[in-house]
């Protein structure tokens, strides 16, 4: 039965055994289901191509979670064209129509919720916790943007004039290019994907190639609730290769991109150049990277500041855009802090994500690379307090990371690490503190742990950024609850989960008839 009004999604606990087991069976099961091959997906056709890439386990390095026929030039775009076609007959769908299509998957995912985690847990070494928040996310996702549809689809407000019947209607975009990341491969990929769908677009979806399984679940779980074919196109492939082809099509109307700072400025930069035939200028929509802060004010609870700390800066290794990678912390509690921190930390065990150990593996080799040469940056730029380098097994595992004394335009302060390293900066005072923090070329998310009210408005007022909380951690967003999105270049300034974000895939018409 569907609910009235939107609702989050409860998370799993999986310190019930119940749910335990369950999830245990899950991985089981899915297990026997790895190492098949899958193909790309255009107009509701498989296609193979004569390249294959495969998608891995990072606790376990040389698993094959799955393999993947892989996109090219020209399959990409044969998908731009196809979805146009299709977008010519979808666009006319009802509103209420797109929405259910989105209620049913929310009900599917919920049915399969283990099932989905146990590909989370596989295919990007995420602990069960983890895994259960991002198809949490996704559940509620596809529920509100099913319901804000709804919203938009209802009479819109605009001054009434005498002798005139005025109305104002949303209307779809065209085909749209969606390319996710991989490090909450099912809640952004299906977040993304569905608020373009629900719209009245049709997409071609570039799942990341680190997590190719996860884009074909939920093209699955789309097909299962009865979404027309051509409507969601499934391409995975190189985003080098197949990305700028995407971007710079002709008919491609809007992208809506969620990754690195540098990818994004290239598909902003890419998708401005209006190409032969094009007939409109196209909408970017970015959402890029953080160096987020979390500031521990002299008058705080220091107990909560480092728990606060600690799982922001090392839940799922750190690799989220609002992961705290920078405390700054006041002269006066510093001392106590670290101690208290390095003892925290030193508690977080790493293992293999399947037996859902606290921390587990980063994505991959290059992600490993490039987090280890910035821990030996760190250890040039100041003082290390505890990890430092590889942990233990088969997969690409780095322990938790500490530096103290960092300077506040220290690298390992600036650049985004994405990785289980935190940069631990001093401040003299309060005023201090603010500048620190908004003294990065992002804007994405942070925390200030204070009890001074008088502080707390301050930090409202002067910290330019985009997702702010106070006296608790700056990750785990809830759909509808905290709206997501940055500002600078943590990207364009879009809230994900938010009352405005449906807006970005529509145009507004207004209609004006003389009676
Ligand atoms: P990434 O390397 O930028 O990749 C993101 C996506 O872009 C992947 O699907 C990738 O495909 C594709 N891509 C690469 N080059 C492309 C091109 N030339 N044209 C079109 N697409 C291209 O980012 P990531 O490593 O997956 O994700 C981590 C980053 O995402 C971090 O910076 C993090 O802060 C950011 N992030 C931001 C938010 C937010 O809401 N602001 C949320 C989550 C993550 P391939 O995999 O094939 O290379
Ligand atoms: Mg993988």
């Amino acid at each position: 039965m569907r609910i009235k009004t939107f609702q989050n999604e409860p998370l799993l606990d999986f310190t019930n055994s119940k749910n335990l087991s369950k999830q245990k069976e899950a991985l089981k099961a899915v297990r026997q289901k790895l190492g098949k091959t899958y193909q790309i997906i255009i107009n509701g056709k498989q296609i193979k191509t004569n390249q294959t890439f495969n998608s891995y386990n990072p606790s376990n390095k040389d698993e094959i979670i799955a393999t993947f026929y892989k996109g090219t030039k020209e399959l990409a775009d044969f998908a731009i064209e196809s979805a146009n076609k299709t977008f010519q007959t979808w666009k006319y769908t009802s509103p209420s129509e797109r929405a259910n299509y989105l209620f049913k998957a929310a009900a599917i995912a919920r049915k399969r919720r283990f099932e989905i985690n146990a590909y989370l847990v596989l295919e990007i070494g995420k602990n069960f916790a983890e895994a259960d928040a991002d198809t949490a996310e996704a559940i509620d996702f596809l529920d509100f943007y099913g319901y804000e549809m709804l919203r938009y689809a209802e009479k819109q407000p605009i001054t009434p004039v005498f002798g005139e019947k005025n109305e104002l209607v949303y209307i779809p975009l065209g085909v749209g290019v969606v390319v996710p990341p991989w490090n909450f491969p099912f809640a952004i990929l299906a977040g993304m994907s569905s608020a373009a769908i629900v719209a009245g677009n049709t997409v071609v979806l570039k799942p990341s190639s680190d997590t190719p399984m996860m884009g074909k679940v939920f093209c699955d779980i789309m097909e299962e609730a009865g979404l027309p074919k051509g409507v969601l196109n499934f391409l995975p492939g190189s985003g080098g290769e197949v990305g700028d082809t995407l971007v710079s099509h002709p008919k491609t109307r809007f992208v809506s991109f969620t990754g690195s700072m540098e990818v994004g400025i290239h598909i902003n930069e890419l998708a401005a150049k209006v190409q032969p035939g094009q007939i409109w200028l196209k909408r970017v929509i970015a959402e890029m990277g953080g160096k987020d802060t979390i500031i521990v004010d002299s008058e705080t609870n220091i107990d909560s500041a480092v728990q606060g700390v600690v799982a922001a800066a090392f839940g799922f290794q750190g690799q989220k855009c609002s992961a705290c990678s920078r405390a700054i912390v006041d002269q006066s509690v510093y001392k106590v802090f670290v101690e208290k921190l390095k003892t925290e930390v030193e508690k977080i065990e790493v293992g293999v994500a399947e037996e859902n150990y606290r921390m587990g593996p980063v994505a991959n080799a290059s992600a490993e690379k490039s987090i280890l040469s910035y821990i030996e940056i760190g250890k040039k730029e100041g003082k290390l307090i505890c990890g430092g380098g590889k942990a233990e097994g088969n997969g690409y595992y780095i322990k938790p990371t500490v530096f103290s004394d960092i300077k506040p335009l220290a690298r390992i302060s600036q650049e985004e690490i994405f990785g289980p390293v935190l940069a631990v900066i001093k401040s003299k005072n309060y005023d201090e503190a603010l500048k620190i923090a908004n003294n990065t070329k992002f804007g994405l998310t942070g925390a200030v742990y204070s009890n001074n009210r008088q502080k707390i408005e301050k930090a409202k007022k002067e910290l330019l950024i985009g997702n702010l909380y106070f006296n608790r951690k700056c990750t785990g967003a809830l759909v509808g609850v905290h709206p997501f999105g940055g500002f600078n270049m943590s990207g364009t300034d879009s809230k994900a989960g938010g009352r405005d974000y449906l807006l970005l895939f529509m145009q507004a018409k207004l209609m004006s008839e003389k009676v």
